[in-house]
Protein backbone atom coordinates (compact mmCIF):
# COMPACT_ATOMS: atom_id res chain seq x y z
CA UNK A 1 0.00 0.00 0.00
CA UNK A 2 1.11 3.22 -0.88
CA UNK A 3 2.20 6.15 1.93
CA UNK A 4 0.11 8.07 3.92
CA UNK A 5 -1.34 11.17 1.78
CA UNK A 6 -0.35 13.17 4.90
CA UNK A 7 3.26 12.94 5.15
CA UNK A 8 4.32 16.40 3.92
CA UNK A 9 6.43 14.23 0.88
CA UNK A 10 3.27 12.73 -0.74
CA UNK A 11 0.95 15.76 -0.16
CA UNK A 12 3.91 17.56 -2.31
CA UNK A 13 3.73 14.56 -4.99
CA UNK A 14 -0.11 14.38 -5.30
CA UNK A 15 0.02 18.62 -5.83
CA UNK A 16 2.38 18.89 -7.70
CA UNK A 17 0.96 15.91 -10.32
CA UNK A 18 -2.25 17.94 -10.78
CA UNK A 19 -1.05 20.94 -10.53
CA UNK A 20 -3.46 21.94 -7.72
CA UNK A 21 -3.26 25.70 -6.44
CA UNK A 22 -4.49 26.58 -2.94
CA UNK A 23 -7.70 29.04 -2.35
CA UNK A 24 -7.62 31.05 0.47
CA UNK A 25 -10.98 32.25 -0.20
CA UNK A 26 -12.09 28.52 0.51
CA UNK A 27 -9.94 27.78 3.41
CA UNK A 28 -7.62 26.00 1.91
CA UNK A 29 -4.69 24.53 4.66
CA UNK A 30 -4.29 21.03 4.40
CA UNK A 31 -3.26 18.58 7.47
CA UNK A 32 0.41 17.21 6.53
CA UNK A 33 0.78 15.10 10.20
CA UNK A 34 -0.64 11.68 10.40
CA UNK A 35 -0.04 11.51 14.55
CA UNK A 36 -2.03 14.59 14.68
CA UNK A 37 -4.77 12.55 12.34
CA UNK A 38 -4.56 9.67 14.46
CA UNK A 39 -5.50 11.71 17.25
CA UNK A 40 -8.40 13.56 15.60
CA UNK A 41 -9.99 10.00 14.55
CA UNK A 42 -9.27 9.12 18.55
CA UNK A 43 -11.16 11.94 20.22
CA UNK A 44 -13.70 11.04 17.93
CA UNK A 45 -13.72 7.46 18.99
CA UNK A 46 -14.49 6.42 15.81
CA UNK A 47 -15.16 2.44 14.83
CA UNK A 48 -16.25 -0.10 12.71
CA UNK A 49 -19.84 0.27 13.46
CA UNK A 50 -19.84 4.34 12.93
CA UNK A 51 -20.52 6.55 10.25
CA UNK A 52 -18.80 9.64 9.76
CA UNK A 53 -19.66 13.35 7.64
CA UNK A 54 -16.57 14.86 7.19
CA UNK A 55 -16.58 18.48 5.62
CA UNK A 56 -14.08 19.25 3.27
CA UNK A 57 -11.75 16.22 2.55
CA UNK A 58 -9.23 18.24 0.72
CA UNK A 59 -6.54 15.76 -0.91
CA UNK A 60 -8.22 13.35 1.36
CA UNK A 61 -5.39 13.44 3.83
CA UNK A 62 -8.17 13.00 7.45
CA UNK A 63 -10.74 11.34 4.51
CA UNK A 64 -7.77 7.92 4.47
CA UNK A 65 -7.69 7.80 8.48
CA UNK A 66 -11.33 7.80 8.50
CA UNK A 67 -11.71 5.46 6.04
CA UNK A 68 -9.24 2.85 7.60
CA UNK A 69 -11.48 3.06 11.25
CA UNK A 70 -14.92 3.75 9.84
CA UNK A 71 -17.66 2.10 8.42
CA UNK A 72 -18.33 4.04 6.14
CA UNK A 73 -17.20 7.78 5.49
CA UNK A 74 -19.28 10.46 3.58
CA UNK A 75 -17.18 14.17 2.57
CA UNK A 76 -18.88 17.06 1.21
CA UNK A 77 -16.21 18.91 -0.89
CA UNK A 78 -17.29 22.25 -2.78
CA UNK A 79 -13.85 22.34 -5.08
CA UNK A 80 -14.27 20.90 -8.28
CA UNK A 81 -10.80 20.61 -9.34
CA UNK A 82 -10.59 18.46 -6.04
CA UNK A 83 -12.79 15.56 -7.79
CA UNK A 84 -10.60 13.90 -9.56
CA UNK A 85 -7.66 14.23 -6.88
CA UNK A 86 -9.48 12.73 -4.59
CA UNK A 87 -10.93 9.79 -6.84
CA UNK A 88 -7.51 8.81 -6.78
CA UNK A 89 -5.94 9.26 -3.66
CA UNK A 90 -8.94 7.46 -1.93
CA UNK A 91 -9.08 4.54 -4.33
CA UNK A 92 -8.08 1.85 -2.18
CA UNK A 93 -11.01 3.22 -0.16
CA UNK A 94 -14.66 1.96 -1.00
CA UNK A 95 -16.46 2.78 2.36
CA UNK A 96 -15.71 6.63 0.94
CA UNK A 97 -18.50 8.81 -0.90
CA UNK A 98 -17.35 12.14 -2.16
CA UNK A 99 -20.24 14.69 -2.50
CA UNK A 100 -19.44 18.16 -4.31
CA UNK A 101 -21.78 20.61 -2.66
CA UNK A 102 -21.60 22.84 -0.25
CA UNK A 103 -22.16 22.08 2.74
CA UNK A 104 -24.55 25.28 3.75
CA UNK A 105 -26.74 24.59 1.37
CA UNK A 106 -26.46 20.22 1.46
CA UNK A 107 -29.57 18.14 2.64
CA UNK A 108 -27.66 16.86 5.61
CA UNK A 109 -30.54 14.31 6.99
CA UNK A 110 -31.87 13.47 3.42
CA UNK A 111 -28.07 12.26 3.09
CA UNK A 112 -28.04 10.06 6.52
CA UNK A 113 -30.85 8.69 5.70
CA UNK A 114 -29.66 7.21 2.69
CA UNK A 115 -25.69 6.42 3.61
CA UNK A 116 -25.98 5.59 7.58
CA UNK A 117 -28.43 2.91 7.41
CA UNK A 118 -26.31 0.32 8.30
CA UNK A 119 -24.36 2.48 11.22
CA UNK A 120 -24.32 2.27 14.75
CA UNK A 121 -23.91 6.34 15.30
CA UNK A 122 -22.94 9.21 13.16
CA UNK A 123 -20.15 11.65 13.99
CA UNK A 124 -19.29 14.84 12.22
CA UNK A 125 -15.00 15.18 12.08
CA UNK A 126 -13.62 17.68 9.84
CA UNK A 127 -10.27 20.20 9.19
CA UNK A 128 -12.89 22.81 8.88
CA UNK A 129 -12.47 25.53 6.28
CA UNK A 130 -12.29 28.70 8.63
CA UNK A 131 -13.96 31.11 6.67
CA UNK A 132 -17.63 29.32 8.30
CA UNK A 133 -16.51 27.54 10.85
CA UNK A 134 -19.42 28.95 12.89
CA UNK A 135 -22.33 28.56 10.36
CA UNK A 136 -21.75 25.27 9.44
CA UNK A 137 -21.34 24.22 13.57
CA UNK A 138 -24.52 26.11 13.93
CA UNK A 139 -26.37 24.51 10.76
CA UNK A 140 -25.30 21.12 12.13
CA UNK A 141 -27.34 21.70 15.51
CA UNK A 142 -29.82 23.58 14.27
CA UNK A 143 -30.65 21.29 11.91
CA UNK A 144 -31.12 19.25 14.43
CA UNK A 145 -29.72 15.98 13.33
CA UNK A 146 -29.55 12.70 14.78
CA UNK A 147 -25.53 12.88 15.72
CA UNK A 148 -23.49 11.35 17.96
CA UNK A 149 -21.50 15.03 17.99
CA UNK A 150 -18.82 16.91 16.21
CA UNK A 151 -15.05 16.91 16.46
CA UNK A 152 -13.63 19.70 14.65
CA UNK A 153 -10.46 21.73 13.85
CA UNK A 154 -11.11 25.38 13.34
CA UNK A 155 -9.33 28.55 15.04
CA UNK A 156 -8.18 28.45 18.94
CA UNK A 157 -9.91 31.46 19.57
CA UNK A 158 -13.49 30.16 18.00
CA UNK A 159 -12.72 26.97 20.23
CA UNK A 160 -11.98 29.06 23.23
CA UNK A 161 -15.23 31.28 22.73
CA UNK A 162 -17.25 27.67 21.88
CA UNK A 163 -16.20 25.95 25.41
CA UNK A 164 -16.43 29.02 27.81
CA UNK A 165 -17.95 29.50 30.88
CA UNK A 166 -20.26 32.09 32.19
CA UNK A 167 -18.08 35.16 33.52
CA UNK A 168 -14.74 35.01 31.49
CA UNK A 169 -14.11 37.40 28.34
CA UNK A 170 -15.07 34.72 25.96
CA UNK A 171 -17.84 33.47 27.13
CA UNK A 172 -20.73 34.77 24.84
CA UNK A 173 -23.92 33.94 22.74
CA UNK A 174 -21.86 31.54 20.84
CA UNK A 175 -20.68 29.95 23.90
CA UNK A 176 -24.30 29.47 24.97
CA UNK A 177 -25.81 28.74 21.45
CA UNK A 178 -23.18 25.65 20.96
CA UNK A 179 -23.67 24.51 24.99
CA UNK A 180 -27.36 24.56 25.20
CA UNK A 181 -27.09 21.19 22.44
CA UNK A 182 -23.40 19.92 23.50
CA UNK A 183 -21.22 19.15 25.86
CA UNK A 184 -17.75 21.36 24.36
CA UNK A 185 -14.27 20.53 25.08
CA UNK A 186 -10.99 21.64 23.47
CA UNK A 187 -8.92 18.35 23.16
CA UNK A 188 -5.95 18.84 21.35
CA UNK A 189 -4.49 22.74 20.44
CA UNK A 190 -2.50 22.70 17.04
CA UNK A 191 0.63 24.78 15.87
CA UNK A 192 0.76 25.79 12.78
CA UNK A 193 3.19 23.77 11.32
CA UNK A 194 0.97 20.84 10.70
CA UNK A 195 -0.45 22.73 7.98
CA UNK A 196 0.18 23.50 4.34
CA UNK A 197 -0.32 26.50 3.64
CA UNK A 198 0.57 27.85 7.34
CA UNK A 199 -2.76 29.57 8.63
CA UNK A 200 -2.07 33.11 9.85
CA UNK A 201 -3.91 31.79 13.40
CA UNK A 202 -3.50 29.44 15.94
CA UNK A 203 -5.73 26.00 15.58
CA UNK A 204 -7.57 23.75 17.84
CA UNK A 205 -9.52 20.31 18.26
CA UNK A 206 -13.08 20.83 19.59
CA UNK A 207 -15.03 17.67 20.25
CA UNK A 208 -18.77 18.40 21.15
CA UNK A 209 -20.98 15.51 22.51
CA UNK A 210 -24.65 16.38 21.33
CA UNK A 211 -26.92 16.11 24.68
CA UNK A 212 -30.41 13.65 25.01
CA UNK A 213 -32.23 16.57 25.48
CA UNK A 214 -31.24 20.68 25.43
CA UNK A 215 -29.07 22.21 28.63
CA UNK A 216 -32.03 24.08 29.74
CA UNK A 217 -36.00 24.10 29.04
CA UNK A 218 -37.91 27.70 28.18
CA UNK A 219 -41.56 27.99 27.29
CA UNK A 220 -40.18 29.34 23.24
CA UNK A 221 -36.72 28.29 22.11
CA UNK A 222 -36.69 31.50 19.86
CA UNK A 223 -37.64 33.90 21.88
CA UNK A 224 -34.70 32.51 24.60
CA UNK A 225 -32.18 32.70 21.28
CA UNK A 226 -33.55 36.39 20.33
CA UNK A 227 -33.10 37.80 23.83
CA UNK A 228 -29.83 35.73 25.07
CA UNK A 229 -28.01 37.63 21.80
CA UNK A 230 -29.46 40.89 22.58
CA UNK A 231 -28.12 40.51 26.28
CA UNK A 232 -24.50 40.72 24.57
CA UNK A 233 -25.33 43.37 21.90
CA UNK A 234 -22.86 45.63 24.06
CA UNK A 235 -20.76 43.65 26.30
CA UNK A 236 -20.23 46.02 28.60
CA UNK A 237 -23.87 47.12 29.47
CA UNK A 238 -25.70 45.81 32.01
CA UNK A 239 -28.73 42.71 30.96
CA UNK A 240 -30.69 45.51 32.49
CA UNK A 241 -29.61 48.58 29.34
CA UNK A 242 -29.51 45.91 27.01
CA UNK A 243 -32.63 44.59 27.06
CA UNK A 244 -34.06 48.53 26.92
CA UNK A 245 -32.74 48.29 23.46
CA UNK A 246 -33.89 45.02 22.20
CA UNK A 247 -37.69 46.23 23.29
CA UNK A 248 -38.98 48.94 20.61
CA UNK A 249 -40.64 50.83 23.65
CA UNK A 250 -38.13 49.38 26.39
CA UNK A 251 -38.27 52.56 27.72
CA UNK A 252 -42.45 52.22 28.91
CA UNK A 253 -41.86 48.95 30.08
CA UNK A 254 -38.29 49.46 32.20
CA UNK A 255 -40.09 48.92 35.51
CA UNK A 256 -41.98 45.88 34.04
CA UNK A 257 -38.98 44.47 32.96
CA UNK A 258 -36.99 45.21 36.41
CA UNK A 259 -39.31 43.75 38.47
CA UNK A 260 -39.85 40.48 36.54
CA UNK A 261 -36.09 40.10 36.60
CA UNK A 262 -36.13 40.61 40.48
CA UNK A 263 -39.02 38.35 40.79
CA UNK A 264 -37.05 35.90 39.01
CA UNK A 265 -33.85 36.23 41.05
CA UNK A 266 -31.76 37.59 38.76
CA UNK A 267 -30.05 41.23 39.68
CA UNK A 268 -31.27 43.67 36.49
CA UNK A 269 -27.34 45.07 36.74
CA UNK A 270 -25.90 41.91 36.18
CA UNK A 271 -24.15 41.75 32.98
CA UNK A 272 -25.29 38.98 30.00
CA UNK A 273 -21.62 37.75 30.07
CA UNK A 274 -22.66 36.00 33.95
CA UNK A 275 -25.36 34.36 33.30
CA UNK A 276 -25.92 30.90 32.80
CA UNK A 277 -27.81 28.92 30.15
CA UNK A 278 -30.43 28.12 32.34
CA UNK A 279 -30.86 31.50 33.94
CA UNK A 280 -30.76 33.13 30.39
CA UNK A 281 -33.68 30.29 30.18
CA UNK A 282 -35.23 32.00 33.19
CA UNK A 283 -35.43 35.57 31.51
CA UNK A 284 -36.84 34.44 28.53
CA UNK A 285 -39.55 32.80 29.74
CA UNK A 286 -40.65 35.61 32.46
CA UNK A 287 -40.19 38.59 29.65
CA UNK A 288 -42.04 36.25 27.30
CA UNK A 289 -45.71 37.80 28.51
CA UNK A 290 -44.50 41.15 27.84
CA UNK A 291 -44.39 40.50 23.91
CA UNK A 292 -47.54 38.99 23.41
N1 LIG B 1 -9.59 17.82 5.19
C1 LIG B 1 -8.46 18.37 4.47
C2 LIG B 1 -7.23 18.33 5.36
O1 LIG B 1 -7.41 18.26 6.58
O2 LIG B 1 -6.14 18.37 4.83
C3 LIG B 1 -8.74 19.81 3.98
C4 LIG B 1 -9.19 20.79 5.02
S1 LIG B 1 -9.25 22.46 4.46
C5 LIG B 1 -9.00 23.31 6.00
C6 LIG B 1 -10.96 22.82 4.16
C7 LIG B 1 -11.61 22.12 2.98
O3 LIG B 1 -12.99 22.50 2.93
C8 LIG B 1 -11.07 22.45 1.60
O4 LIG B 1 -10.91 21.26 0.88
C9 LIG B 1 -12.14 23.34 0.95
O5 LIG B 1 -12.16 23.25 -0.45
C10 LIG B 1 -13.39 22.77 1.59
N2 LIG B 1 -14.55 23.70 1.67
C11 LIG B 1 -14.52 25.06 1.81
N3 LIG B 1 -15.76 25.54 1.92
C12 LIG B 1 -16.61 24.47 1.87
C13 LIG B 1 -18.04 24.34 1.91
N4 LIG B 1 -18.83 25.41 2.08
N5 LIG B 1 -18.59 23.11 1.78
C14 LIG B 1 -17.78 22.01 1.62
N6 LIG B 1 -16.42 22.08 1.59
C15 LIG B 1 -15.84 23.29 1.71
Amino acid sequence: MSKDIATPARTKEILKKYGFSFKKSLGQNFLIDTNVLHRIVDHAEVGEDTGVIEIGPGIGALTEQLAKRAKKVVAFEIDQRLLPILSDTLSPYPNVKIIHEDILKADVKSVMEEEFSECKEVMVVANLPYYVTTPIIMKLLEDKLPLKGIVVMLQKEVADRIAANASTKEYGSLSIAIQYYTEAKTVMVVPKTVFVPQPNVDSAVIRLLKRDKPAAEMLDEAFFFELMKASFAQRRKTLMNNLLQFYPHGRAVKEEIEQKLLDSGIDPKRRGESLTVEEFAKVSDVLLPLLK
